[in-house]
Order: C-alpha cells, then structure tokens, then sequence
C-alpha cells in the first residue's frame, strides 16, 4: 500500500489545475507508513484520487508530482520520461544520431519542466553533468543515468551533486565521475565560438546554457563596439561579441578561475588581441567607471541570482537597480545594454518595472531590441510561474 497524502479543506490548492509542487501548509494528514523519498498518492478531502509525487517531509515543498493518472511509478516509468525528454531536444534542436556527436551542449532534463522534479542533466560535446537535487528523484539516480546512457550514449557523466539546495532534502553533498574518468574542462561549440566547460569546478553544472541563444541575438548589434562584459563566468556573451566584431572586451567576474576558462577560451578563438580580464566586484568597478567617465559602446550584466526567496526580493531589486543604473551611465549615448536576472523570485513584471525606475534616475530613454527568456532548452510551463526564471533585456541607451 501506498502512503496517502490528504490534503486540507477549504485551500484553493494549486495542484488541481497541474502545479507541480503541494506545501506543507496544504496537508492535512498522512496515513501509512513511510519514508522520506517514498512515492505517495495524493488525495482531495472527499478522499478521491489527485496524483502520485514523491515525499520529503523535511522540505516546505513536500510532495513534488510525478503523475496525474493512477499507475505505478517504476524503473519504467522513469526511463520513459527521460526519453521523452531526449526526444523534445531532438525536436527542438532537429538533431539526428546521438547527442555524443553533436559539438555543443544542451540542456537534456529540467526538473519540472520535463516532469522530472529535481533532475538536472547537460550535456556538453558529448559529455553528461547529472544532477540529482531532491531526495525523491536521488533514489532513482541508478536507473536515471542507465536510461541516459541508453539514449544518448554520452562520452562520459559527472555527477555535480555539490549543490547547496541538497542539504535543504537532507542529503550529502558529493561529486565525482559515473564511469571512466575524462578531461575535466570541455571545449565545445557554441554558435560558432568555441568556450571551455569545466564540469568538475565549474559553477553550476559548468556552463550557463540558457542564455545561448541571447547571446547569439546580442552578436548582431556589437560590430565595433568596446564592450564590458560584467559577471563574465567563463566568457559566454563577450566571447560571442568577439564573433560579432566588437573591438574589444574586457570580461570581469570576481572569480580568478571563471576569467582563467574565459582567457583560454579567447585564445582558442584567435581573440587575443581584443581581450582584457578584471577580476573585481562588478558593483565597485561600475561605481568607479562613472566615477573616471570611462564609457562603453555596449555593457552585459548577467549577476547571479540575487533572491533566494521571496524573502530577499526587495533587497535583491536594490541590488539589480544598482547595477543596472551605473551600466546606464557608463554605456555611451546609443549603445547597448544586455541585461539579466536568473532569479526565480524576481517576477519579470518586477524587473521590468525596476529597470524602469532605473532609467528614470539615470536619465535615459530604454529602447526595446529584445525582450526574452530561457532558451527552450530549459521549458516553462503554463500554469508554473516558478519554471520562467530567466530574464533577458537588450536595450539601445539613449541620452538627451
Ligand atoms: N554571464 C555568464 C554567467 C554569469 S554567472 C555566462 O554567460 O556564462 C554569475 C557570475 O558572477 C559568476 O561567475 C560569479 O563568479 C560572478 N559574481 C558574483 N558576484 C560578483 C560580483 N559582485 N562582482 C563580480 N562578479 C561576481
């Protein structure tokens, strides 16, 4: 018998119109035996059948859905999902042949979005960063990586299971190779460019795949223009500046290993000439550049998320006004402002609305270029707000 999960009365439960997340808050009782991780059947307060999830009574998002139908979760059904979710990048890429010979990288699963909650997996040229995030998707990691072996045939898995969120679901923190080991830093194509994956030390899972095609888009505008590439990590947006003829970039990050892959990287490309790297705090750099008067043709800002919850959305906002103000003042009259926000809690409404204000005080007019997310790579549901996380604005800075 299953473990049954009753959900309270009197709550307008999300989980009834295909949200993928039911709260502590929401549960009314537990029947059953269990442990944390079992699979569960979630029921309405008349007792009837709503879905199958997993259980962590440790998390504030407690039951996390597998299945609207009744049936049972099993290897099957897991190695089913994963190759659904293999055949939609087939699908949105026009892949033939397997992943392993392809030269660039995708995002394979995306936890809910490809109805695996916590399970992450890229694949860059070839080779596979795993990672399992919540306790309920780990105990499947087995029967995960042999469904990934078995449609994808990668050239090697690392399993990048040093996140923080894991100990949220009471788990260990570990890394390490599934098989035999390879070179840890990875050269792949993308768009064109070549960058530099290190799945072993890398942020993350080793390279930012959701922003590829913005900076493709970016390209287009940045022909002979210097650009300042703030929060580079490994180079991705001033790299693919470089292919687009930007005169020069300089790259900053506060991380002497992320400038590292992008310096490598840019050599691999023939860039040399046209490539300075800072490693400084983004915050105080821009606060001297308009200070000095130092102008740039075109700025990228791409920060790491700064709202962890919604908790932190309001300082989070502050700290992306911040930024955002100073790139303004020290983006030349009629050049180009890329700008990002990869946190979750921040609603796109809410960053729009910020980079407004932002400008009001800057004294700028923002013209719309682009106006965009994640690549498709990495899906949003309708209905689950929480699955659009990215933000991605192009705008063309005008001053009076
Ligand atoms: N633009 C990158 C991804 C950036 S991830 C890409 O296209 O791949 C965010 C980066 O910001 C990380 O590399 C991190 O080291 C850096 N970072 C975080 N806080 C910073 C700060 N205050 N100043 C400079 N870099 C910072």
């Amino acid at each position: 018998m299953r473990p049954i999960v009753n959900l309270l009365p009197k709550v307008k439960h999300r989980v009834y119109s295909g949200h993928p997340w039911i709260f502590s808050s929401e549960i009314g009782s537990l029947e059953g035996t269990f442990s944390p991780g079992d699979i569960v059947e979630v029921r309405d307060p008349r007792g009837r059948f709503v879905c199958l999830g997993y259980l962590n009574p440790e998390s504030t998002i407690t039951v996390r859905v597998l299945s609207r139908e009744d049936r049972d979760i099993d290897e099957e059904f897991f190695r089913e999902r994963v190759r659904q979710a293999v055949e939609y990048r087939r699908f949105l890429f026009g892949l033939k042949g397997p992943f392993g010979d392809d030269g660039s990288g995708y995002r394979l699963v995306y936890s809910e979005g490809d109805f695996l909650p916590g399970l992450v997996v890229d694949i860059f040229a070839g080779y596979v960063s795993f990672q399992t995030l919540t306790l309920g998707i780990d105990r499947w990691k087995e029967t995960l990586i042999d469904a990934i072996n078995e449609y994808v045939s990668p050239k090697g898995i690392y399993e990048r299971n040093d996140a923080p969120v894991r100990r949220l679901e009471g788990m260990n923190l570990r890394a390490g190779y599934l098989g035999e080991p390879f070179d840890p830093v990875i050269e792949m194509d993308e768009n064109g460019v070549t960058v530099l994956v290190d799945i072993q030390r890398g942020q993350k899972t080793g390279y930012f795949l959701d922003q590829s095609e913005n900076r493709l888009l970016a390209r287009k505008y940045l022909s002979g223009r210097s650009v300042l590439d703030a929060f580079s990590y490994s180079g991705g947006f001033g790299l693919s500046a470089l292919a687009g003829g930007a005169s020069s970039v300089l790259f900053m990050d506060a991380s002497e290993a992320a400038l590292d892959l992008a310096r490598a990287a840019a050599g691999r490309n023939d860039f040399s000439g046209k490539v300075a790297f800072e490693a400084a705090n983004v915050f105080d750099a821009l606060r001297e550049y308009e200070r000095s008067g130092r102008k740039f043709g075109a700025v990228f800002l791409d920060p790491p998320a700064f709202a962890r919850s919604r908790k932190m959305v309001e300082s989070a906002l502050a700290g992306y006004k911040e930024i955002n103000l100073r790139a303004m003042k020290v983006v030349e009259d009629g050049g180009i402002l890329c700008t990002s926000s990869c946190s979750q809690h921040v609603a796109p409404q809410e960053f729009d609305d910020m980079l407004d204000e932002a400008a009001k005080d800057a004294k700028v007019y923002l013209r719309v270029i682009e106006r965009r997310g994640q690549r498709a790579d990495h899906p949003v549901l309708g209905g689950v707000p929480e699955t659009e996380y990215l933000k991605f604005r192009m705008f063309q800075v005008l001053k009076e």
